[in-house]
């Protein structure tokens, strides 16, 4: 038996292999050991129950699913680059050919004579035989016993990054259930019965390979309501003092160098900020500590408060630790944070996976021995080495980007840390409450004065020239623009098909069509360094515009920017669309944003841009993105950005969530010290997750 926690400390290499790429691919996912493997959860199934075979089925019907047998292999086209593969259906005996652009690596995979089974889409028109160009391949002998008794199975279809597959990422997940032994239940056995669940064992292993959709149900709702159990444990226990008693609260004072900080800026504070400053600070001076969600939208001036509190903090004489979402986020975060503390004698620092070594080494130690004030990075702030000398007050931005977990290690770094989250992504009232427990959440609706409204607009086909030239009209006054797309060009991924305009060809594009101008490329697989270096060049204005993937979704603040032009924006969903867009508008410059549907966008997709163009409002963006998605889809809430919650989704396990709730306050009220023998499984969970 191996207990949840066990299984952290075995590193995925064991179930992954070694190869650099692969294990960097995961960690991009958040998966670096085989309790995040088996907790990566599947974004939807496919049914592969029935057999269709070769030559069954017409083109554009429903998929090819059978066994056949390779024939022979050729490679065709330019450079080695395609591979054709000829294959015999093992039951219709109809031959069939693989077309595998650009993935020359099935050459090797796959070896004549063997025995594969083929899950494909077939071309409409085939030259002598029916052609596929979308498939997968695996090997029989990959299966497990359980797996073939199954036929094809209901098939886990996981969230991909890098150089990861579907099948691949099947491969490691048999590889880890095949090396762990039963895994522990993690809850106390009488609520097994309680809220009929089935053991986490079997939650696990179903969750990967279920047999049935029932299989998938229980999995989810045992899994989730463990997680959801454990969340709201936390944060009550959190929420009550540890002693049980309070400091009287006393009116906060405002030290000597926030006013010098605020005084020094070139503008003076909204109410808005004003009020939160005011909320924030009483909750730095009461009793207990605090726990406060600050949403506001893009640019309304969130991180400025959160750094005049940090001043507040450390004028108290304790340490601030600022996490971002990104190493991106958090270099700019430094560098604003380094801009506005100059002159104030406060010592800030920088640290995320980049800083290794002697720097890394010396940076902890005067962590440990307070000679640093301010800490910004990654969730690298939390990693198990860092140690603070006395961490009082934690910023978290835009905290749904980060899980539970790295949540719950965050806390453990202080004795009780003040936590403020700040997120652009509101979450409505009655939904923090019923995640977060005992929350307090501020919130910024004025923006900062002088401020025009960004103006949207939805670009049909006949209309994207016009809306290149009045990009090319802002750019000759000088101003800059950014162009996104979903999808970079040298990907193999198999989900989002050629008909999505890539950034790497857009680029060549638009370089032709602005040539007065210096455009330059970046997405999430350029090297950091060059990444920053051209988002330095675009803050100076030497580069007058960006051709990216979302990468600049989060963060980046250049109020000389008028245009966000969204291609294939339909592709986006509600929030990351809004975030996007709050990258202009940020000055005082009026700006604005084009939002141009790829041409096969569905009701639905054109919908969503509707509310985008009929709102500026984040709050009302959040809640009809709430309506939009509804139920039905399985990880929609998950996808939103309202939280990271695995298993739990918020619309449609309101029920569940309250009982866990329900039996957390019960639980806690009889046994508070959680000492009753079947409590001791709680127990260890709980100082589990804070330790690790
Ligand atoms: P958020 O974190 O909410 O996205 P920021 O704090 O990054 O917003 O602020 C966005 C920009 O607006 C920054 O350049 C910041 O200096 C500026 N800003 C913040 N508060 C004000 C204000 N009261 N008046 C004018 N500009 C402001
Ligand atoms: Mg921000």
């Amino acid at each position: 038996m191996s207990t949840l926690n066990d299984l952290r400390k075995i590193p995925l290499s064991s179930a992954a292999g070694n190869g650099k790429k692969t294990l960097s691919s995961y960690q991009a996912l958040g998966v670096e050991n085989l309790y995040d493997l088996i907790n990566l959860r599947p974004r939807t199934y496919e049914d592969r129950t029935g057999r269709v075979c070769i030559g069954e089925q017409v083109p554009g019907g429903a998929w090819t699913n059978t066994i056949v047998q390779a024939q022979s292999k050729s490679f065709f086209g330019k450079g080695l680059k395609n591979v054709k593969i000829s294959v015999r259906d093992t039951q219709s005996a109809v031959r069939g050919e693989l077309l595998g652009f650009n993935r020359p690596y099935l050459d090797k995979m796959v070896v004549t004579g063997n025995f594969y089974r083929l899950y494909a889409n077939q071309l409409p028109e085939g030259y002598r035989y029916p052609q596929f160009s979308k498939f997968e391949l695996t090997a029989l002998n990959d299966f497990t016993d359980e797996e073939k008794a199954v036929s094809g199975g209901l098939l886990a279809v996981y969230p991909l990054s890098g150089n990861l597959t579907q099948n691949m990422i099947r491969k490691h997940m048999r590889a880890a259930f095949s090396r762990i032994s039963e895994i522990e239940n993690d809850l106390p056995e009488t609520m097994y019965s309680k809220f009929r669940l089935i053991n986490t064992d079997r939650s696990y292993r179903n969750l990967h390979f279920p047999r049935t959709a029932e299989d998938i149900k229980q999995a989810l709702r045992t899994l989730g309501f463990s997680e959801i159990f454990y969340m709201q444990l936390l944060a009550k226990r959190r929420s009550s003092s540890p002693d049980g008693s309070f400091r009287r609260s006393v009116t906060p004072r405002i030290y000597e160098k926030e006013k010098k900080l605020i005084e020094g800026l070139p503008f003076s504070l909204t109410d808005d900020q004003l009020k939160v400053l005011k909320e924030i600070r009483e909750d730095m001076s009461s009793g207990k500590s605090m726990n406060r969600l600050l949403q506001g939208d893009v640019g309304s001036g969130k991180t400025l408060v959160a750094l005049i509190a940090a001043v507040h903090c450390i004028q108290e004489g304790r340490q601030v630790a600022f996490m971002a979402p990104t190493e991106l986020l958090a270099r700019q975060h430094a560098m604003n944070a380094a801009k506005l503390f100059e002159k104030l004698d406060i010592n800030t620092a920088f640290l995320d996976g980049s800083v290794t070594g002697k720097a890394r080494s010396l940076l902890l130690k005067n962590l440990a021995s307070k000679n640093i004030d301010l800490i910004i990075g990654t969730h690298a702030l939390f990693s198990k080495d860092v140690e603070y000398a006395d961490l009082g007050f934690v910023i978290v931005d835009e905290q749904h980007r980060f899980g539970v977990e790295q949540r719950r290690a965050l806390f453990s770094k202080g004795q009780n840390p003040d936590v403020l989250m700040m997120t652009a992504t509101p979450i409505p009232r009655t939904l923090a409450l019923t995640i977060y427990g005992d929350l307090n959440v501020s919130t910024i609706k004025t923006m900062p004065a002088g401020r025009l409204p960004v103006k949207t607009f939805v670009v049909g086909p006949s209309r994207r020239e016009d809306m290149y030239n009045a990009v090319g009209v802002e750019l000759q006054r000088g101003h800059q623009a950014y162009f996104i797309y979903p999808r970079i060009g040298d990907d193999t991924d198999e989900e989002h098909e050629s008909e999505l305009k890539d950034v790497t060809t857009m680029y060549s594009f638009l370089s032709e069509k602005y040539s007065g101008f210096r455009g330059e490329l970046i997405h999430s697989r350029l090297p950091d360094e060059q990444k920053i270096e051209i988002l330095n060049d675009f803050n100076t204005g030497k580069i007058s515009f960006l051709v990216s993937t979302s990468v600049v979704e989060v963060g980046i603040d250049v109020p000389n920017a008028t245009c966000m032009v969204i291609e294939h924006a339909d592709f986006f969903g509600l929030s990351a669309l809004h975030q996007l867009r709050g990258r202009v508008g940020r000055g005082k410059l009026q700006s604005w944003c084009f939002l141009s549907p790829g041409d096969n966008v569905s009701k639905d997709g054109l919908k969503r841009l509707e509310v985008l163009r009929n709102s500026n409002d984040g709050f009302v963006i959040a809640e009809q993105d709430l309506l939009l998605r509804g139920p039905g889809e399985i990880s929609g809430l998950r996808q939103s950005g309202f939280t990271n919650l695995r298993f739990v989704s918020l619309d449609k396990d309101l029920d569940m969530i309250a009982a866990a709730r329900q039996e957390v306050t019960e639980l806690l009220e009889r046994d508070p010290g959680l000492l009753e023998a079947d409590h001791a499984v709680i127990r260890r969970a709980l100082l589990e997750l804070q330790s690790f």
